[in-house]
C-alpha cells in the first residue's frame, strides 16, 4: 500500500506534566502539518487520565488516542523509589502493551515519538521500521545539558562535581554547580547511570524536538545545530518547535472533576481588577513542607494581594502529589494556618489539589505566578505575558529559574532549596513581582516574549517551519521506502 501522509505515534509518559505536551503536539502535527496521529497514553490511573484527556483533546475529533492499560510495579520497586524511577519502571513495563497497540494499527506509523522517560522505545520503533524522535518537553538550554553528558571531558567535569565550578557546555550558558540537575549531584549513583544512558539513546534518534523556541533561546538553539559546537553530538537534527501549551477556549465551561469548577474561578477572576491577582502553584505533583506552607500562607496573607492558591497537603518530599493529584480535591483543606480561610477570603480563593492553570493564566485579572518553574507552567505563563516568582522543587527546575530570571530577566528567584524561606523573603518577592519598580519591567519583558511566541507559531514563524522541515524529512522516508514511487 502506497502511504501518502506520515502518521505518527506519541508515547506519554505519566504524569499531566508529560501528558499535555505530548498532546499539544500530536493536535499541532494533526491540525497544521497533515498527519495522522495516533497517541498512546501510559498511566497508573486509567480513569482520571481518560477524562482528562477528553477534556484537553475535545476539540480535534480527529485524534485517536489510545490509553494502554495500567500495569502495577509496586512489587517490583525496592523501597524509597524516587519519582524517575517509578515512572521509568512503568515505561518498561509497559513496552509489550505499546508493541501489541502499535501491531493492532491497520499500518504500522511512518514514526514513534517519545518524551525522555520514553527512551526505552526507541529500540522498538527501530525493529518495527519505524522512525524515532524524541520529543524534549523543555527547553534547549536543557537538551543541550542532556546530550552533551555523555560526550563531556571527565576533567571538567569533576571540577564540576567536585570543584563546584559552572559547567561549560559549547555555544551555551554555563551551568552554576548551585542550579545543576540531580544526575551530577549523585554522580556514580544509579540516577547518574541512566542519565548519561539516556542521552546516549536520545542523541541516536532520527530526530530531537524541543519546547522551546529560537527567539526565546537564540544561542542555545543556534549551538545545537552548529556541527562546531553541538550539532556533531546527535544523529538527527534538533527541532525547536515550540511554545506547544494547552490554549483555552473562552468560557470552554468544562468541569475540572473536582469542587470547584473552571466556571467558578473564572467567574470569581472576573470580579478582580486587571492584573492584580497573584497565582500560586506548584505543578501536578509540586508538594511543600507543613513549614514551608505556613510561611507562605502567611506572606500572602501579609501581602493583602489578591491570589489563587492551589494547595496540596504538606510533604516533606518535593514532588509528593506527582501521582496521586487528579484523585483528590473535594475535602476543604485543613493543613493552613487557623482561620487562614475566613481572613483571606475576601482576597484570596484556596484550591484545593488542581486548578484549571491555563485559563486562570490566561484571564486578564492575573498579574503573577508563583511557579516551581516546571516548563508547562513556565510556557503558559510566557505565553500569557505573565511574570513569575520562580521557585524550583525538583528536575531541571533550578536551570529553568535560572533562565527566566538572569537570561530572560521575567522573574525573581527564590531560594527554596536552602531551607524554608520565611514570610518576610516571600513577601518581599511578592512586592517586587506585583509592584510598580521590578514589576513593570518584567510585565514588559514578559509580554514581548508573549509576542515572539504568537511569531514563532505561526506560519512565517520559526517553530512551525521547524515542523514543516520535520514533515518534509517524513515524507522522503516515506518515499525512500516505497521505492522512491512519487508521493
Ligand atoms: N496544571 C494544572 N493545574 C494544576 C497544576 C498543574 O492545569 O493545578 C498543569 C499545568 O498547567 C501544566 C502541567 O499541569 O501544564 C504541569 O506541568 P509542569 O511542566 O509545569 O510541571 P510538572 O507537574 O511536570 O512538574
Amino acid at each position: 500500500m502506497l502511504i501518502t501522509k506520515p502518521h505518527a505515534a506519541l508515547l506519554a509518559s505519566p504524569g499531566m506534566g508529560h501528558l499535555i505536551p505530548i498532546v499539544e503536539l500530536g493536535k499541532r502535527l494533526l491540525t497544521h502539518h497533515g498527519f495522522d496521529v495516533t497517541i498512546f497514553v501510559v498511566t497508573t490511573d486509567s480513569f482520571t487520565t481518560r477524562s482528562q484527556i477528553l477534556q484537553q483533546t475535545s476539540n480535534v475529533s480527529s485524534l485517536n488516542v489510545v490509553i494502554l492499560p495500567p500495569v502495577d510495579v509496586s512489587g517490583k520497586l525496592g523501597p524509597n523509589p524516587t519519582l524517575d524511577v517509578r515512572i521509568l519502571l512503568t515505561m518498561a513495563e509497559s513496552l509489550p502493551l505499546l508493541r501489541s497497540a502499535i501491531l493492532s494499527l491497520k499500518v504500522v506509523p511512518t514514526v514513534l515519538i517519545i518524551d525522555l522517560f520514553g527512551i526505552f522505545a526507541l529500540h522498538m520503533a527501530r525493529d518495527l521500521g519505524m522512525l524515532s524522535y524524541v520529543f524534549i518537553t523543555s527547553n534547549a538550554w536543557f537538551t543541550a545539558t542532556t546530550i552533551y553528558a555523555p560526550v563531556i571531558d571527565k576533567e571538567m567535569e569533576d571540577r564540576h562535581v567536585n570543584d563546584h565550578e559552572p559547567l561549560f557546555i559549547p555555544g551555551c550558558k554555563p551551568v552554576q554547580y548551585e542550579d545543576t540537575l540531580e544526575p551530577f549531584v549523585l554522580r556514580g549513583q544509579p540516577m547518574y547511570e541512566g542519565f548519561i544512558s539516556a542521552g546516549k539513546d536520545i542523541i541516536s534518534a532520527d530526530g530531537i524536538l524541543m519546547n522551546t523556541w529560537h527567539d526565546l533561546e537564540p544561542t542555545t538553539t543556534k549551538a545545537l545545530r552548529d556541527t562546531e559546537l553541538l550539532g556533531w553530538i546527535s544523529k538527527g537534527p534538533v527541532y525547536a518547535v515550540g511554545p506547544l501549551v494547552r490554549t483555552v477556549t473562552p468560557r470552554s465551561g468544562t468541569e475540572h472533576g473536582h469542587r470547584l469548577k473552571v466556571e467558578d474561578v473564572l467567574r470569581w477572576l472576573d470580579e478582580q481588577p486587571t492584573e492584580s491577582v497573584i497565582y500560586v502553584s506548584f505543578g501536578s505533583g509540586g508538594t511543600l513542607s507543613a513549614e514551608q506552607m505556613t510561611e507562605l500562607a502567611w506572606a500572602l496573607e501579609l501581602s493583602q494581594q489578591r491570589f489563587i492558591w492551589v494547595v496540596r497537603p504538606p510533604n516533606e518530599g518535593a514532588e509528593g502529589t506527582f501521582f496521586e493529584v487528579a484523585n483528590g480535591g473535594d475535602e476543604t483543606p485543613d493543613y493552613l494556618p487557623e482561620e487562614f480561610l475566613t481572613r483571606t477570603h475576601e482576597v484570596g480563593l484556596v484550591v484545593p489539589m488542581w486548578a484549571p492553570q491555563a485559563e486562570i493564566l490566561a484571564h486578564p485579572s492575573t498579574g503573577g505566578f508563583i511557579t516551581h518553574c516546571g516548563w508547562n507552567s513556565t510556557l503558559e505563563s510566557i505565553s500569557n505575558g505573565v511574570p513569575m516568582i520562580a521557585w524550583p522543587l525538583y528536575a531541571e527546575q533550578n536551570m529553568n529559574a535560572a533562565l527566566l530570571a538572569e537570561e530572560l530577566g521575567v522573574a525573581v528567584r527564590a531560594n527554596g532549596r536552602e531551607g524554608v524561606m520565611g514570610r518576610e523573603q516571600i513577601l518581599k518577592l511578592v512586592r517586587r513581582i506585583m509592584g510598580e519598580k521590578d514589576g513593570k519591567a518584567m510585565r514588559e519583558k514578559v509580554k514581548e516574549l508573549k509576542r515572539s511566541a504568537v511569531k514563532a507559531l505561526s506560519k512565517v514563524g520559526s517553530s512551525y517551519n521547524s515542523l514543516c522541515q520535520v514533515t518534509k524529512d517524513l515524507e522522503i522516508h516515506l518515499q525512500e521506502k516505497s521505492g522512491g514511487a512519487t508521493l
